[in-house]
């Protein structure tokens, strides 16, 4: 076993996870009803590690929308069917230093990562263009779906319509991205940005469980091997670009000190996830709906910060 003391980790998981439990800092999300509904007493983390030991804690099985946790997904799809050198033509590998949604191309008038909100509305239209162009939307949705579900250990991720519906509504800025993209030619000839930004938005709306989602990390902290199914869902070097841009721009605007304190590739959305990679170890899903001011999830960036007090996974511990 890649960790031999099971039963102790799990132990020491669970202290954490209670210390985690009582911190009531931070604010829902609450730019669509939807979001702003959500209790913020839902905390639950989950671990799979990459021979398929499971631990799970709290609210595990409670769906949410993917939202920005979709990104690395939706990345790592896209280059799997199209390669590097093709993604990159469009997208950078740069920390923005901005907002997740700021209104801002890099100096080359491209998106600065497909991390951010500007780089993962062009991977979609990447997604919708050059990876099988000939499906309709409904197939295009499914084909997606399907991916995000082999990573998943072919469990199952649904769609939240009404979520949906208020991104859509509730989408000024994604509008205002992508139209300023279009303006600098940045997107590939035949894209609908309509149906390209409605892509974005259900790929935001798909919904799963924190422990879905860390069989999702398992499988990139795997390099790209299920440990649940053993399928080979991306070869390693699709792992690796999508590792490394998670490293750099993973957590919003606090990026660079979770890089520094934490030291793993990680991924945080506004439903209040974090995708937390433990490379050739384990993949951890942490979920706690009060976000704070960076976007991130209190209790969660709080586990990540524990987890590395006890344990040496930063990247430079032993060195
Ligand atoms: N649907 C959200 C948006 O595009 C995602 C935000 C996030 O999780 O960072 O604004």
């Amino acid at each position: 076993f890649v960790i031999p003391d099971f039963l102790g980790f799990t132990k020491d998981i669970e202290e954490i996870y209670w210390r985690c439990k009582t911190n009531t800092d931070g604010k829902v999300a609450s730019y669509i009803p939807q979001l702003a509904r959500v209790s913020p007493d839902y905390w639950g983390v989950s671990v799979t590690t990459i021979d398929g030991q499971r631990f799970a804690i709290g609210d595990v099985h409670v769906p949410f929308t993917l939202q920005s946790c979709s990104k690395p997904l939706t990345y790592a799809v896209a280059l799997e069917c199209l390669s590097q050198e093709i993604v990159h033509k469009y997208v950078g590998q740069e920390p923005s230093g901005r907002n997740f949604n700021e209104l801002v191309l890099d100096h080359n008038k491209q998106p600065h990562n497909p991390l951010i909100n500007a780089g993962a509305i062009l991977v979609c239209s990447l997604m919708q263009t050059l990876v099988h162009p000939e499906m309709t939307l409904a197939e295009k949705f499914d084909f997606t779906q399907n991916w995000f579900e082999r990573m998943a250990g072919m469990e199952n991720f649904g769609f939240n319509n009404s979520v949906f519906l208020s991104e859509r509504e509730a989408a000024d800025r994604n509008y205002a991205l992508g139209f300023y993209m279009r303006e600098y030619n940045v997107f590939p000839e035949k894209t609908n940005l309509r149906e390209c930004l409605d892509f974005y938005f259900q790929i935001c709306s798909m919904e799963t469980t924190a422990d879905s989602m860390s069989v999702v990390a398992s499988t990139l902290a795997n390099g790209g091997i299920c440990p649940i199914t053993e399928e080979k869902v991306f070869r390693p070097d699709v792992v690796r670009d999508v590792l490394s841009l998670m490293h750099s721009c993973g957590m919003y605007d606090y990026s660079g000190q979770f890089a520094f304190q934490v030291g793993l590739p990680a991924k945080s959305g506004v439903c209040g996830g974090i995708m937390l990679i433990i490379p050739n170890v384990a993949g951890i899903f942490a979920w706690s709906p009060p976000l704070d001011i960076c976007g991130n999830s209190v209790r969660g960036v709080q586990f990540c910060k524990e987890l590395l007090n006890v344990f040496n996974f930063h990247r430079y511990d032993n060195l």
